[in-house]
C-alpha cells in the first residue's frame, strides 16, 4: 500500500459511519434482506394451509382454529410480538357457520303433456359441485316446490325496481342470478350482497334460493336462515330449465343487463333440495396477529398494517376446498414478510403489524372486527397493505387509494427493483365484492392490495389444491412488498 492510497483508505473509514448514518441502512444489507426471502417458506407455508389437516380453514370450524394456533406458533417463533399480552396472537370474535354433511337436488323438467291433460315430468339428478352445491350456510330440509325466476332477486322499492312484482314465492324456490341492475350505481350495492337477497327471498316465503353461476362455487358468505335452503347450481343445468320458455341462461341474462328493468316468471319446472347440515351459532372465529415494533420514538406510533385472510370454504359433503390460491397463497406471503421484518437486522422506523384474518369468505367479518378494534396505542394506521391470491401466473396486479401518493411512489420504487408488478390503479369504490381492504378504505385509511395476474381457474373449487401455486411469483411478491413496506416505513420514498 503506498501513502496515498493510505490516506484515502483512512479517509474513507472516517466518512463511512457518517455516510451510513445519514443513509439509514446501506442499500447492500437491503438488497441483501430482499435477497434474502426464499420462494421456497411461502410455497411450504401455502402446503400446509391447504392440507387435509386444517380441513379447508372454515372460520369457526377446528380446522380453523387448529390452523390459527399453527400460526400464531409461527409467529411467536419468529420472534414478533403478540397482538395482546392478554390474548397472544389471536384476537377472537364471534363467528357462526355451518357444515354441510348431505345435499341432493332433482329436476323435474315439463316433457310432454299426456291425453289426460296430465304433464310429465323428465326427471334429473344433479352432480354436487359440477352441477349445484348447496350456499354453505343452509338449513337442514327436503322439500319439493315449483320453480319461479325472479332476474336478479332484488326488491327495493325505494330505487324504484322490485324482481318480485307481481310474483308469488311462497312455498317455492327462487331462481335467480347474482347482480344488480345497473352495476355501476353504489345505491344497489346493499341489495347485491348475498345476505339482503336471500332475507328477501325468505321473508317472502320462499323454501329457498336458486343462485345462477357461470359455474358451481363453494359460497359460505350469508346467514344461517331458520328453514331456508339456497344453493348454487351452473348455467349449464340452468339452461336445461329455461328450455321450457325456448331460451338460455345466457339470453336471459343478457335481457336482463340489456334492458335494466326486471324479467320475472313462474316456470313449471319443479326442484327437490334435500340437505343435511349442522349450524354452530356459538362459534368463535380468530384473527392472528403479531408486530414488530419501530425505531423511532415518535414513529413508532404509527402502524403499517400488512394483511391476508385466513380464511377458506371449510369441507362439506366429503369434498375438501383446500383455498391453496384463495388464499393461502396470500397469508404465506403475509407471513414471508413477518419473518423477514421480524428477524433480519434492518430497522424500521414505523411499526409494522402482520394480520391474518378470519371470516373474509364469510362477508370480511375478520377485518371488519380488527378495524374496529385496533390495539391500543397502535389507532394510527398509516396504511394498510392487503394480500387475496397471490400463487398463480406470472406477473401481480396492484389496486391502490389515490391518497397519499407515497404508497404508489413506495411501490413504484421498489418494483423498478423487482419487476413483477404489471399494473396499479386507484380503485374509487369498495363494496361487497372487495377484500380486507375494504374495511380499512370505509374508514379513510389507506390501503395497497395486490394479487398474482391469474387466472385463478380453481375459484373457490376443489380443484383449488397446492399443485396450481408458483412459487416463484409468491416469492417475487413477497420481496417487492418487503422493500415498498421498507421504504413506507422509514420515509425513504423520494
Ligand atoms: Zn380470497
Amino acid at each position: 500500500m503506498n501513502k496515498k492510497t493510505g490516506i484515502i483508505l483512512s479517509c474513507l473509514i472516517l466518512i463511512w459511519p457518517v455516510a451510513y448514518l445519514l443513509a439509514g441502512e446501506t442499500p447492500a444489507s437491503l438488497k441483501k434482506a430482499v435477497a434474502s426471502i426464499d420462494p421456497i417458506l411461502p410455497y411450504q407455508l401455502a402446503r400446509a394451509m391447504a392440507s387435509p389437516e386444517f380441513a379447508g380453514r372454515l372460520t369457526g370450524d377446528e380446522g380453523y382454529t387448529k390452523a390459527a394456533r399453527w400460526a400464531a406458533e409461527k409467529f411467536k417463533d419468529w420472534g414478533l410480538k403478540p397482538l395482546a399480552a392478554k390474548t397472544g396472537y389471536l384476537q377472537p370474535y364471534p363467528s357462526p357457520y355451518t357444515l354441510i354433511d348431505e345435499a341432493a337436488i332433482t329436476l323435474y323438467l315439463p316433457d310432454k303433456t299426456g291425453t289426460d291433460g296430465q304433464l310429465s315430468y323428465q326427471k334429473i339428478e344433479l352432480e354436487p359441485e359440477k352441477d349445484f352445491l348447496p350456499l354453505l350456510f343452509s338449513d337442514s330440509g327436503d322439500k319439493t316446490g315449483e320453480l319461479v325466476f325472479a332476474g336478479w332477486g332484488i326488491s327495493a322499492p325505494e330505487l324504484n325496481y322490485d324482481d318480485y312484482a307481481g310474483l308469488e314465492v311462497k312455498g317455492k324456490y327462487v331462481l335467480c342470478f347474482r347482480g344488480t341492475p345497473e352495476p355501476g350505481r353504489a345505491e344497489f350495492q346493499y341489495y347485491d350482497e348475498h345476505r339482503t337477497r336471500m332475507k328477501t327471498a325468505r321473508d317472502k316465503g320462499a323454501l329457498g334460493l336458486i343462485y345462477i353461476y357461470p359455474d358451481v362455487q363453494a359460497n359460505p358468505n350469508g346467514d344461517w336462515l331458520s328453514g331456508f335452503m339456497p344453493a348454487m347450481i351452473s348455467e349449464k343445468v340452468a339452461g336445461q330449465i329455461f328450455k321450457e320458455i325456448n331460451s338460455t341462461a345466457a339470453d336471459v341474462k343478457k335481457a336482463l343487463q340489456t334492458y335494466q328493468r326486471p324479467i320475472s316468471f313462474p316456470l313449471k319446472s319443479r326442484l327437490a333440495y334435500s340437505v343435511k347440515s349442522r349450524h354452530f351459532p356459538e362459534a368463535t372465529g380468530y384473527n392472528i396477529a403479531g408486530w414488530v415494533e419501530g425505531s423511532n420514538p415518535k414513529l413508532k406510533k404509527e402502524l403499517i398494517i400488512v394483511g391476508g385472510h385466513f380464511d377458506h370454504c371449510g369441507r362439506h359433503l366429503g369434498l375438501l376446498f383446500p383455498g391453496a390460491d384463495d388464499n393461502a397463497s396470500g397469508s404465506a406471503v403475509v407471513m414471508t414478510l413477518a419473518r423477514a421484518f421480524s428477524t433480519n437486522k434492518l430497522k424500521t422506523e414505523r411499526s409494522i403489524m402482520f394480520v391474518l384474518f378470519g371470516g373474509e369468505e364469510m362477508g370480511l367479518q375478520g377485518s371488519t372486527y380488527f378495524v374496529e378494534h385496533l390495539p391500543a396505542g397502535l389507532t394510527q394506521v398509516m396504511a394498510m397493505f392487503n394480500f387475496d391470491m397471490e400463487g398463480e401466473g406470472d406477473g401481480a396486479w396492484c389496486g391502490l387509494s389515490a391518497e397519499p401518493p407515497a404508497i404508489r411512489e413506495s411501490i413504484e420504487k421498489a418494483n423498478k427493483e423487482i419487476g413483477i408488478i404489471r399494473g396499479i390503479s386507484v380503485v374509487k369504490r369498495a363494496g361487497v365484492r372487495g377484500s380486507d381492504f375494504t374495511p380499512f378504505f370505509l374508514k379513510s385509511i389507506p390501503f395497497a392490495s395486490l394479487g398474482s395476474n391469474g387466472p385463478h381457474l380453481a375459484y373457490h373449487g376443489t380443484g383449488d389444491t397446492i399443485y396450481r401455486l408458483n412459487p416463484e411469483i409468491m416469492g417475487a411478491i413477497a420481496r417487492v412488498s418487503f422493500l415498498s413496506i421498507y421504504y413506507l416505513a422509514n420515509n425513504q420514498v423520494i
